[in-house]
């Protein structure tokens, strides 16, 4: 009985998080969170901050602030336990809590106790961008970051009771590392407090100057701005338009950075009020734009529709700033109610949750959805770039790697420690003899992980990097250094691989050269391509600076002229049938008939990359020509079920007469290869490739498991036959299993 009393009792702190999760709507396990702050209120007993309340006040602070932007239970309860590892390590650990509290919260309470060692202070701009891109690259989960911003911002709220140094580092801090990192998720509500309490530390005079001439401003203006709200609201309701008016002043922190940034004077920043009309649906939000166009004079050049290209971080919204009767002017914003929320939440606006892991699979669909967002509303950002940027900020293609100094080195996934001893210094990939990982001797050719310290060890008697490096280093800069120091230091063995490689080239051609012609080839290839004598040509490609494919043509004539310079046979002249102008596939008509139309403006979906023969169905963009995909096309199948859109697919055909006169192949096919690793393997399908006369457009390898690797491969095609021959003659190849067509 008193136990139960005394559960109530606890349960008091935390009364206003249930009652938030009540009323939220949304599925929560009630339970799973109530145990949490139970064992973290157990975990942190005795202990208290700075400011003399219990310590436990933090922890539910800051699960008030998750819940708050929508996270889910697992979040809830990491927000509860985030300081409990760290804190309390002789009372628990994170076996522990995954016991109690699952795999997930464990995994998350990780990734929150490794952020919070990093350490930031005064390091230079490139290195703090490095610290950013490394919390979201080590945190698997994104979730761990909304997490963290929250546990950051109910520090900054509470930063007073710290002494005066820790305030300046965790402000500075704040500025440079966690505000953008809220700004580059798009929660603009977490960006903006955390900007303006650390400005507050930062800069406390000129915070208190520029708030009190807002509050100046908005005193002596405030009759004229509740006119001009009354007057719109007014007018929208005339037109039938449902909305929310919401009148702001603009943070303190922004109008700082515009004083001080573009030293203007505070009368000189119009939009220090600004106006935001939230509405239903898009086509009200234009409307809206319309009235408000009608009622005020708009000032030139500030307009902007971020509706038709979202910012990078998803933000979508009308800007426009107009004058008042009254002279003064001020900012509108419309967006949406959708809109709206993306613009306060961000990413966490839509994050999904489920019970079970969550997979980079699922992450990837996420995304997909932000791509067919852009895709269906207008074509004037490339969804593949804006997804691939995105991906590259925010997931893991980069791994990141700490000096025993501390410093952060980035390299791009795969990369091994070769590759990072020349990203320290040439010098010290030159000198290089071996490694240590975490303090233990690891082999060269080993791929750090993200956040493991990197120790290089290095020989003054060391005879420099070996040849076989070239084949293991992943970087380009680690292959042009160690291609540098060959070319200084081993010329004369350089000399001895290069002519061997170009006298093979001339074997092929011309097998019965003597030595002496092959000595003029040599010599005359090498005054042809601007270099001194035959031995600097043989260098060149001995270090591997000049790679012979990219002389060959020049090669094949000065061998024709050297050695068979009699038997020439006089030259057949290739008279094309009818000419044609190629069309490249990114070009206009493309052989498509549009709805019976010749000659329309079409672009190639690069989702699916029809080739003629495959059906195909065309979809209007807005000012980007017709974009022609697959019948069978994911984006088609998903795409037709809006009704919305229903009417801008069109019927489209292959004009296949027209593509039959253009002989060359103006397409581009895409499928990846999988297959056994082998040495030979590239070898062996660029060889056949080759054979074919087919031109490979890209080619790219990836490792698919320990003994598997993936070829992307990009190749010009004529149609679907032409695919089906060169594919048929791929999978002849020894060690490949299998070949899909598009990439996945
Ligand atoms: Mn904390």
């Amino acid at each position: 009985m008193s136990q139960e009393v005394k559960l109530e009792e606890k349960y008091l702190a935390i009364e206003k998080l249930l009652s938030m999760l009540k009323v939220s709507g949304k599925k929560y396990d009630i339970e799973k969170i109530k145990l949490a702050y139970l064992y973290a209120d157990e975990m942190h007993e005795g202990q208290f901050r700075k400011s003399g309340e219990p310590y436990i006040s933090h922890p539910i602070a800051v699960a008030e602030i998750t819940a708050a932007l929508g996270l889910d239970t697992d979040s809830i309860c990491a927000a509860f336990l985030h300081d409990t590892v760290e804190d309390c390590p002789d009372k628990t650990n994170l076996g522990i809590l995954e016991k109690k509290f699952g795999s997930e919260v464990s995994m998350l309470v990780d990734g929150l106790t490794k952020l919070s060692t990093i350490n930031v202070e005064d390091k230079e701009e490139a290195q703090i961008e490095n610290i950013r891109r490394m919390l979201l690259a080590m945190s698997k989960d994104i979730r761990v970051i909304f997490v963290k911003l929250c546990d950051r911002l109910h520090n900054m709220r509470t930063l007073y009771a710290k002494p005066e140094n820790k305030r300046r580092i965790t402000a500075l801090e704040t500025m440079h590392v966690y505000a953008p990192l809220a700004h580059r998720l798009g929660i603009q509500k977490i960006k903006q407090e955390l900007e303006n309490l650390a400005l507050s530390y930062l800069d406390p005079i000129g915070y208190e100057e520029v708030k009190q001439h807002i509050e100046r401003k908005y005193g002596q203006t405030q009759n004229l701005l509740d006119n001009v709200r009354s007057h719109i609201t007014e007018n929208l309701e005339k037109y039938n338009i449902h909305f929310t008016l919401e009148g702001r002043v603009k943070t303190v922190y922004s109008i700082y950075r515009k004083m001080f940034n573009q030293s203007k004077e505070f009368d000189e920043i119009y939009d220090f009020y600004a106006l935001r009309i939230i509405v239903e649906t898009e086509l009200e939000c234009y409307t809206a734009l319309g009235i408000i166009h009608e009622m005020y004079k708009s000032m030139p050049g500030r307009f902007k529709d971020y509706i038709s290209t979202p910012k990078p971080n998803m933000y979508q919204s009308l800007h426009t700033t107009v004058i008042g009767r009254e002279g003064i002017p001020f900012e509108v914003q419309i967006r949406t109610r959708e809109m709206h929320h993306i613009a306060e939440y961000g990413i966490a606006a839509h994050w999904k949750y489920k019970s079970g892991a969550q997979s980079r699979e699922e992450i990837d669909n996420k995304l997909q959805w932000i791509s067919k967002l852009i895709d269906s509303e207008d074509g004037t950002i490339d969804a593949d770039d804006f997804m691939h940027s995105l991906k590259i900020d925010i997931f893991h293609d980069e791994t990141f790697v700490f000096t025993p100094k501390g410093d952060v080195v980035a390299l791009p996934q795969g990369a091994t420690l070769i590759d990072f001893a020349y990203a320290i210094h040439s010098a010290v990939g030159n000198k290089m003899v071996g490694a240590k990982i975490n303090g233990m001797i690891a082999p060269i050719d080993k791929c750090p992980q993200n956040g493991e310290i990197v120790e290089i060890l290095t020989s003054s008697s060391s005879k420099g990097p070996s040849r076989d490096w070239l084949k293991i280093v992943k970087t380009g800069e680690a292959r042009n250094k160690i291609r540098q120091w060959f070319k200084k230091e081993k010329r004369s063995e350089n000399i001895v691989i290069g002519r061997a490689d170009l006298d093979k080239e001339i074997t092929k051609i011309a097998r019965n050269a003597t030595e002496s012609q092959r000595q003029e080839i040599i010599t005359r290839l090498a005054h042809r391509i601007g270099m001194q004598g035959a031995d600097d040509l043989c260098n060149s490609v001995g270090y591997g600076g000049l790679a012979i494919s990219k002389v060959l043509a020049k090669l094949k004539d000065e061998v024709e002229r050297v050695v068979k310079p009699e038997a020439e046979e006089p030259k057949v002249v290739e008279v094309e049938q009818v000419k044609t102008a190629p069309v490249p596939s990114s070009g206009k008509s493309g052989g498509i008939i549009v709805d019976g139309q010749h000659g329309c403006a079409v672009k190639f979906a690069k989702c699916c990359n029809p080739l003629p023969g495959d059906p195909i169905i065309g979809f209007i963009t807005k000012g980007y020509g017709v974009s022609i995909h697959k019948r069978d096309c994911p984006n088609v199948t998903n795409g037709m079920k809006s009704e919305e859109f229903f009417h801008r697919w069109i019927h489209t055909e292959w004009d296949l007469a027209d593509i039959k006169r253009m002989k060359t192949s103006s397409y581009e096919a895409v499928i990846q290869i999988f297959a056994e690793d082998h040495i030979s393997l590239i070898a062996d399908v660029t060889m056949a490739l080759a054979d074919m006369k087919v031109s490979i457009t890209q080619i790219n390898t990836r490792k698919h498991n320990d003994n598997d690797v993936i070829i992307n491969l990009k190749f010009a095609c004529k149609d679907i036959n032409h695919y089906n021959s060169v594919v048929a003659r791929l999978k002849n190849i020894s060690h490949i299993t299998n070949i899909i067509r598009g990439l996945n």
